[in-house]
């Protein structure tokens, strides 16, 4: 039991008070030689006045004593308090840091889990990526050989029936083409295999372009069709041709196809957002007069395979896929695709996005002409490296119509090409990518890095059923000098190939 410390101190203090009048008194009675009794206590006090001053002593240290018992006390509530306050202190720190351990558990799990979904979501992205590219070199590889051959049997002698027939086959192996190429694309733009080039574009040109080729089949159609653009808007701008050429022809393209009488339009207006007018901000608009689009549809239509209506794809066809694409086309440039329509009497698809503005670019000369000026003075041996027989048949039907420009030779694959290539000399090695034994990106890093000068520099074209990014930019990585799709166009492939050849030649 704890004793109070103000009666202890008050006890204390009286009991050391009282030992001064005890001593002095005593001293007194020894000085004056008196026995130990009360009367000799009463006389000692009685002959020294100042015993009665030191008799109060018990009473003043009590006093003081008492004070400072007081204070003690103070100090140990004060002191409890502390200790009270510590301890509450301490277990609120405690339980923070169970909490802390708590969470700091729970970061490292959903951290540890973060890691795994991410590489899942990689491996997913890569298996997506790799079934793209299967997809697209096992179906377009065929297709290859079917739209090639209906192209050459269709400029064979053939009876009227057979024309017609093999018209068919064109008009389904197209389709089918350009079905196969949209459902690629949109999953190209979901797998963020897209990549927007930027070289400078002769903006009125486009224009035309995109409008000659809608041309005829509005003529056909009776429509009026035609562009418009503001004279403030720049001569040219820095885009991708390709991508914005396929987004409004989509979009004009729909316009003939929904409309029947009257009109569809292309105007093309500008805001400059500076005064050096270095980027415009460009608003394209396709107007037509045709069947327009219900209110309640004019979002649907932009999800994958949505049409208006359920009867669209018996009366005009098509797949539901375009207006996807070109959305998700305009949303990767900065902008946004939006439409606005009445029922009955037409449609207005628009959409904006900010080019940086340059000189117009000059009109690219076109290979023929250059083949024609050169007076068909090529003459270039050419490596065919291509596994599948048709593809190779179908090459060759396609260069004996160049005549003698080139003279063509085949490897069945990688390995034979490095075979072929090393015991011959070629001006051109056009290679497939996908091929047994050896694909193409091996052969060519083969050439490219254990070749000597000058044949490890001869120009390669990839010539390949693959269309993803991805691939093509490996391409290059391993050192080819070009890349053309299969199915390929002829005008194109001789293109390049004279291009590559030429500028080999110059030493460019
Ligand atoms: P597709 O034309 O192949 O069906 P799109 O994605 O290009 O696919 O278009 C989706 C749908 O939007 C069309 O099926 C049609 O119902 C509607 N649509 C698009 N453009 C127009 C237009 N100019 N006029 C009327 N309806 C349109």
């Amino acid at each position: 039991m704890k004793t109070n410390p103000v009666i202890k101190c008050t006890c204390t203090g009286v009991l050391f008070g009282a030992c001064f009048p005890l001593v002095s008194t005593l001293v007194e009675m020894w000085n004056q030689g008196l026995p130990l009794s009360f009367q000799s206590v009463m006389s000692a006090q009685a002959s020294q006045p100042l015993l009665w001053i030191i008799d109060s002593a018990p009473l003043i240290l009590g006093v003081m004593a008492a004070f400072i018992g007081k204070k003690q006390r103070e100090l140990i509530v004060h002191n409890e308090q502390l200790d009270l306050k510590v301890k509450e202190k301490t277990q609120f720190l405690e339980e923070k840091n169970h909490e802390l351990k708590g969470e700091i558990e729970i970061r490292k799990r959903t951290e540890k889990a973060l890691i795994k979904a991410k590489e899942e979501a990689e491996d997913a992205k890569h298996a997506e990526e790799r079934f793209l590219a299967n997809m697209s070199h096992e179906i377009r590889t065929p297709l290859n050989s079917i739209v090639g051959f209906t192209r050459l049997l269709i400029e064979t002698e053939v009876d009227e029936q057979q024309s017609e027939y093999l018209k068919s086959i064109k008009y389904a192996s197209n389709h089918l083409l350009a079905i196969i190429n949209d459902i690629l694309e949109l999953s190209k733009i979901k797998a963020g295999q897209i990549e927007f080039e930027q070289y400078p574009i002769n903006l009125r040109d486009l224009l035309g372009s995109v409008i000659n080729t809608i041309a005829i089949s509005a003529r056909n159609k009776g429509l009026e069709v035609g562009y418009d653009i503001d004279d403030e808007a720049p001569e040219g701008i820095k885009g991708d041709t390709v991508r914005i050429s396929q987004v409004l022809l989509n979009l004009l393209n729909n316009a003939v196809k929904f409309t029947s009488n009257g009109s569809v339009k292309l105007h093309v207006s500008t805001i400059y957002n500076d005064d050096c007018k270095c980027t415009a901000r460009m608003r394209f608009e396709v107007v037509d007069t045709g069947i327009g689009i219900p209110a309640d549809k004019l979002e649907s239509i932009f999800d994958d395979f949505k049409q208006a209506e359920s009867s669209t794809t018996r009366l005009y066809g098509g797949t539901g896929l375009g207006l996807a694409i070109s959305r998700k086309l305009v949303d990767l440039q900065g902008g946004s695709l939006e439409v606005t329509s009445q029922l009955g009497e037409g449609s207005t698809f628009y959409f904006e996005v900010e080019y940086p503005t340059c000189e117009a670019k000059p009109e690219e000369e076109d290979a023929f002409n250059l083949h024609i000026k050169d007076g068909n003075e090529l003459h270039a041996r050419v490596l065919l490296a291509e596994d599948n027989d048709m593809n190779r048949v179908l090459a060759e039907k396609v260069f004996e119509v160049w005549g003698s420009s080139f003279e063509l030779d085949f490897a069945i694959n990688g390995k034979e090409a490095i075979e072929k290539f090393m015991a011959n000399d070629y001006d051109l090695v056009l290679m497939d990518l996908q091929m047994p034994i050896m694909d193409g990106f091996t052969a060519c890093e083969f050439i490219r890095t254990e070749l000597d000068p000058p044949k490890r520099d001869t120009p390669i074209i990839a010539l390949t059923a693959d269309v993803l990014a991805s691939e093509r930019k490996r391409a290059f990585q391993v050192g080819m000098n070009e890349y053309v799709t299969k199915p390929f166009k002829p005008q194109e492939l001789y293109f390049k190939m004279f291009k590559t050849i030429k500028e080999y030649r110059d030493g460019i």
